[in-house]
């Protein structure tokens, strides 16, 4: 019997993905960026803590330990994988980066990031930043707030 077999791009498997971006990305190809890189590219929640990441390869049977998640995630952060958001109190949030600017909103309650775009807000920005004689080349932008989730909650 004739085993099928295909070889579009779309049926390489997820580890030769993850190795593809990493060398890319300029790193070496190891088992804890892979496995890290992997939770990034699946995981629902875009935005993650680095202990976020710890559980979810905990769920995977990989005790990985939370000083090399840290050490890899600020390595994917130095070679443009990911981006760090600083949401105060020493907490840091990372997802892949997209290339694609949005806006974050936090809820102080449970830890959930959202993100948003509003044109009016951006173009605000640009001509805050052109009226000082800025061209503006970034912002970040942190909404805090308690979600509808937990507001529900607090009734
Ligand atoms: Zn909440
Ligand atoms: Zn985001």
């Amino acid at each position: 019997m004739a085993k099928v077999t295909t070889n579009a791009p779309s049926s390489a498997t997820d580890s030769q993905v993850g190795q593809t971006d990493l060398r890319r990305a300029g790193l070496k190809v190891t088992h804890p960026r892979l496995r890290i890189l992997h939770v990034l590219e699946h995981s629902e929640k875009r935005h993650l803590t680095a202990e976020d990441v710890y559980r979810q390869l905990l769920q995977q049977g990989e005790d990985a330990g939370l000083t090399t998640i840290y050490r890899v995630l600020t390595q994917f952060e130095t070679a443009g994988l990911v981006v760090r958001h600083n949401f105060g109190e020493g907490r840091s949030v990372f997802e892949l980066d997209k290339g694609e600017h949005h806006d974050h909103l936090l809820c102080v309650a449970c830890g959930q990031v959202e993100e948003f775009i509003d044109d009016v807000i951006e173009k605000r920005q640009r001509e805050v930043a052109a009226e000082k004689g800025y061209e503006m080349t970034d912002h970040y932008l942190h909404i805090y707030g308690i979600c509808a989730a937990c507001r529900d909650k607090q009734k």
